[in-house]
């Protein structure tokens, strides 16, 4: 069936494009760290309009990186620990994120207290109703330090 349209429902429907498919939203999001090796929140919500993530991570203890360090890392959460595991392989100088590596969604870098990262990061890798955890893979930090990233 042919359906002909007038030049208002036209614009109506490009304009609905445009909003659904083309309009960048940027959401913030912001989560603690401290000496206790403890995130703020256990679990973070990203809305489904959100194309990209502009996300700090911040360290409120006093502790220096070398012993109290804190990273936000995101992956599947099937592929926590075996990215956790090489990430800790990886060293400090990679800031225990596995180089180069499809796995890792997102990370910031490894921080000691008073300080804070901000990344940002693109939503197009991640589906909703997907499981996704992020952690800090620290040595010794990624079996507490984690939470859940729900998108959508
Ligand atoms: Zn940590």
């Amino acid at each position: 069936m042919y359906l002909k349209l007038n030049h208002a429902t036209k614009a109506a429907l490009l304009l609905g494009a445009f909003a659904a498919h083309a309009h960048a939203e940027t959401c913030r999001i912001s989560i603690d760290s401290d000496d206790k090796m403890q995130f703020s929140d256990a679990r973070i919500n990203v809305a489904e309009n959100c194309t990209q993530v502009e996300l700090t991570l911040h360290h409120v203890g006093t502790m220096p990186a070398e012993v109290m360090g804190h990273n936000w890392v995101l992956t599947r959460t099937t592929d926590l620990q075996s990215v956790a595991t090489e990430g800790m392989a990886a060293g400090p100088e990679q800031h225990y994120v596995p180089a180069d590596d499809a796995r890792v969604i997102a990370h910031t870098r490894v921080i000691g207290g008073g300080e804070s990262d901000t990344i940002t990061f693109s939503t197009a890798a991640l589906k909703k109703g997907d499981d996704y955890t992020f952690f800090c893979s620290f040595p010794g930090h990624w079996a507490i330090m984690k939470g859940t990233l729900v998108f959508g």
